[in-house]
């Protein structure tokens, strides 16, 4: 039961607080308006200065080369080979259902290997085809293999940011590569899958048989 309406001054207060003229407060929304504003501006410095913080420096490292372009043309991974001499081995069948999908680089035993380009290391590990093995994530999200290796960089582990030109190890011939003349095994994965890197190390500069530095 509701009720009814009170006609003005009618209220037992109305003598006590006479009625003013109605007006719409909009102190609330205009305090959540600003307290929004605020709170929304607070939270962007923070996280800009947060951002650009040293800590940071990894997950800015990583947003840049997951928004790098793929690199046209890759520097030589090992010491002292010549693009010109490596071999087209790309796609060539390895035994009855595999393909080849990379490179041979053939060097003495213990020759340095240095990435191809600037990246995050996502593997250090030893077992499998490859033996010895690094795994790099480099511009465009480009997996860079390097198989085979004698050994590791010193300190080199998964997490570890690296400049084009930085060691990631030596020539060997560990995994499948046993016995064979040592030499790296060098792929590249794209979101859909490997392919061809010798023409991009072929095209690279002058071939002047080193990565950049
Ligand atoms: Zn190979």
């Amino acid at each position: 039961m509701s009720e009814p309406d009170p006609a003005p001054g009618s209220t037992p207060h109305a003598a006590l607080k006479p009625a003013r003229k109605p007006r719409r407060d909009y102190t609330p929304q205009l305090r959540a308006t600003l307290g929004f504003v605020f709170w929304a501006a607070l939270f962007a410095a923070v996280g800009y200065w947060a951002w650009h913080q040293p800590f940071m420096a990894k997950p800015r490292a990583i947003a840049a080369l997951s928004a790098a372009p793929a690199p046209e043309t890759l520097p030589m991974p090992v010491d002292g080979v010549r693009a010109s001499r490596v071999a087209d081995t790309f796609g060539a069948p390895r035994g009855r259902d595999r393909q080849h999908e990379g490179v041979d680089i053939f060097a003495p035993r213990g020759t340095p290997v240095r990435s191809t380009t600037g990246g995050l290391v996502v593997g250090v590990r030893e077992g499998g085809l490859g033996g010895k093995q690094v795994w790099v994530m480099g511009p465009g999200r480009q997996r860079h293999y390097y198989a085979h290796l004698d050994g590791f960089a010193d300190l080199l582990e998964v997490g570890d940011l690296v400049r084009p030109g930085d060691a990631l190890g030596i020539v060997g011939d560990t995994g499948n590569a046993r016995g064979t003349p040592p030499h790296l095994h060098y792929g590249v994965y794209a979101s859909d899958g490997a392919f061809d890197p010798l023409p991009l190390l072929r095209g690279h500069g002058a071939d002047t048989g080193d990565a950049a530095r």
